[in-house]
């Protein structure tokens, strides 16, 4: 652990609740998403540190495990308190903190839990059944229910997002996603390179949609290769309706 990593005290009220995901890239061969627990955003004060991501929409983000958000069941409107950590490794992590701790919540609002269907007509190719939601059944654009389990989150895909869309209407839509991505740069030398991605896991036929430019892929020696759009129909190739 590096020095300079200190553990902070924070507090607020939640103002939106996203998965929080790794994505690995090579060129446009391949997108993989995993995702690894939940981003919170609030508005409030971290005492011991003062957070790099504010927005007019935000103060600060903090990582919590699939377990955590279960237990809190921590929804918008919530007010929480708890510990985190700063990042060891900024240009590899969104969130403002991770490794929180002590997750207390103070306020609640009531919020909507979403119902699990188990889909076990149309599955995946080797029989799996599917865990489904139908956001249809639920007011939105923007969704702003209790999170579904990241297992829902996985089976659904995600398709690339506008950044302008994730910071205006989208920010408070549980299907938004800021991901964490990891470039394959140059395989030889394990050269990676590091940035953030906006996606959205939401149904297809959502009227907020929008992908924004196609993305460059870059790789060593090479001419950048653009994401243009189709690698989004392979990740979400397991929805069976627009409105799900
Ligand atoms: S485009 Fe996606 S993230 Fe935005 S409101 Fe629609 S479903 Fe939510």
């Amino acid at each position: 652990m590096k020095k300079d990593q200190v553990k902070v005290q924070w507090q607020g009220e939640v103002v939106s609740v996203q998965p929080r995901s790794t994505v690995w890239r090579y060129l446009t061969d391949n997108r993989t998403h995993r995702e690894c627990g939940y981003n919170i955003f609030l508005k409030g004060e971290v005492c011991g540190d003062q957070p790099e991501n504010r927005s007019d929409k935000y103060d600060f983000c903090v990582a919590v495990s699939e377990k955590q958000a279960q237990k809190a069941q921590i929804h918008i409107g919530d007010v929480m308190k708890g510990t985190a950590w700063t990042k060891l490794y900024p240009e590899t992590e969104f969130a403002d903190y991770y490794r929180a701790g002590g997750i207390k919540k103070l306020e609640t609002l009531p919020a909507r839990q979403m119902s699990i269907e188990i889909d076990t007509v149309s599955t995946r190719y080797d029989g799996t059944p599917i865990p489904r939601v139908n956001s249809a059944d639920y007011p939105g654009p923007p969704w702003k229910t209790e999170v579904p389990p990241l297992e829902i989150y996985a089976w659904r895909g995600e398709r690339m997002l506008s950044k302008s869309s994730w910071k205006g209407k989208c920010f408070q839509c549980i299907w938004a996603n800021m991901a964490n991505v990891t470039i394959q740069y140059d395989f030889d030398r394990n050269l990676v390179r590091n940035r953030f991605e906006t996606f959205c896991y939401g149904p297809l036929s959502c009227k907020y949609y929008k992908m924004g430019p196609a993305r460059a892929v870059p790789y060593k020696g090479r001419d950048s290769a653009s994401d243009q759009g189709w690698l989004d129909e392979i990740c979400v190739e397991y929805r069976n309706d627009p409105d799900e």
